[in-house]
């Protein structure tokens, strides 16, 4: 029988009832609630019990079933742009400010693996950026001499180089590449879920199959959420729901879009990479695991709305062509790897391509964490801490006016 999920590598371990359990009665009040059972959700749930904060968690599918479960499994530090073009936009310290708010995420992100002990495939392998052209080849020499004078251990490979990272030719098409020392490749859902199950331990209570469908405010200043299960009320809700979150919050509309992603992964192939690996200005993202399998995703160029805009989780057999193409186009030594699923997921791009952690204009009582387009691995426990940081105590050290929802944004 085939399952709502088979399609997803990294939920075809789980089983049907770890996924979705419709049949509990939901509580008439909570501490908070959040809304969203990805990374971001389950990260926020954690940090606030372990504040002491015993949360409620709605989600309206299973844990994992959005992008935390659909991704590439980079937990690689950066922004969603080269950092050289990151300090042209931002200038220069903004620019480092957040892209080590994402180192800082990356070690966490870690340090839980490791104090939870948990069983992620984990691969603490770095990162290969790999230069398509003469033009992005450019920009990954001026990203690697400024992330070095900033203090950031990345080096620059020259062509020659590259032999050494790759288990196969080289391909002529590759100039160079900037390696990151500090990528890891993660299965996310094990990591989502493992925190998740911390979570509860520490006193969150999870409700999965339970779409929130409204939020009103109270007479008393409350809360009223109100879900296909019930109503909830409470002070303080947090929305964990990427790009769906303009759904639930109008003031976010145009501020976060959806955009599909593509993915495929391989049956068991020969080694032939030991990095986490991306080109393409980013387009293209692949990496191969302990069982030899390859998962890659990208090629949204290869329709013309570049695959936004979509809420529907469907593979787009136009740029599922074009990903395989690249494969074993690049690597023809892959050439006859059999694909052994495909799938899709949502990612909530903001305007300015950085992401959403703090209160929601004139909505008191509301929070969001959300936006991370495509890029929320390096996030994935931090934004959780923070956003935990900023409703217990009421600040955060962390530099959370970058993130601010009402920050000026770029046309959209
Ligand atoms: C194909 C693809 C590849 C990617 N690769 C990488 C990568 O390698 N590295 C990286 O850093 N990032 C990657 N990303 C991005 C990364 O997956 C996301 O940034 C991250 O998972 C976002 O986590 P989240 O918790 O905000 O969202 P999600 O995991 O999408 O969680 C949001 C949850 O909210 C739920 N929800 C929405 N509306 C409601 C509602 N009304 N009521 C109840 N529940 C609701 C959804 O069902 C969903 O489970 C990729 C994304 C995609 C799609």
């Amino acid at each position: 029988m085939t399952r709502a999920y088979d399609a997803l590598h990294w939920l075809r371990d789980l089983r049907d009832d770890e996924l979705v359990v419709a049949e509990q009665t939901l509580p008439a009040t909570a501490e908070a609630v959040i809304v969203g059972g990805g990374y971001m959700g389950g990260a926020t749930a954690l940090w606030l019990a372990r504040a002491g904060m015993a949360a409620v968690l709605l989600e309206r599918r299973g844990i994992s079933t959005g992008a935390s479960g659909r991704n590439a499994g980079f937990i690689a530090p950066g922004l969603d742009r080269p950092f050289s073009a990151a300090v042209a936009q931002l200038g220069q310290a903004s620019a480092l400010e957040r892209l080590q708010y994402t180192r800082r995420g990356r070690d966490l992100a870690l340090a839980v693996i490791t104090e939870l002990g948990i069983d992620c495939e984990l691969e603490d392998c770095g990162g290969l950026t790999l230069a398509s052209s003469d033009a992005e080849w450019q920009v990954l020499r001026d990203s690697g001499a400024a992330l070095r004078a900033a203090g950031i251990p990345v080096e620059t490979l020259e062509r020659d180089d590259l032999a050494a990272h790759l288990h196969v030719p080289v391909p002529a098409v590759f100039r160079g590449a900037l390696f990151n020392p500090e990528t890891l490749l993660v299965s996310p859902a094990k990591i989502n879920r493992a925190v998740i199950g911390e979570a509860e331990r520490l006193g969150a209570r999870v409700y999965t199959g339970t779409e929130v469908t409204a939020l009103v405010e109270q007479p008393d200043g409350r809360l009223r959420v109100e879900s296909s299960r019930g109503a909830i009320l409470t002070r303080r809700v947090v929305l964990a729901t990427n790009a769906w979150t303009p759904l639930l919050a109008g003031y976010l509309q145009g501020r976060i879009r959806p955009v599909r992603g593509q993915m495929l992964v391989t049956e068991p192939a020969p080694r032939a990479f030991r990095r986490g690996m991306s080109t393409n200005h980013g387009y293209e993202y692949w990496s191969q695991r302990h069982d030899g399998r390859i998962i890659l995703g990208g090629a949204r160029w290869a329709v013309p709305d570049r695959d936004e805009g979509y809420y529907a989780e469907e593979v787009n057999p136009t740029i599922q062509a074009a990903l395989a193409r690249f494969l074993f186009e690049t690597f023809p030594s892959l050439a006859g790897t059999a694909i052994a699923t495909r799938w899709a997921g949502i990612m909530g791009f903001s305007r300015d391509g950085y992401p959403f952690i703090g209160p929601l204009p004139g909505r008191p009582g509301i929070w969001v964490v959300a936006g991370f387009t495509g890029h929320g691995g390096p996030y994935s426990a931090i934004a959780g801490r923070t956003i935990a940081e900023l409703l217990t105590r009421g600040r955060s050290d962390e530099p959370v006016h970058h993130f601010a929802l009402d920050r000026a944004l770029p046309e959209g």
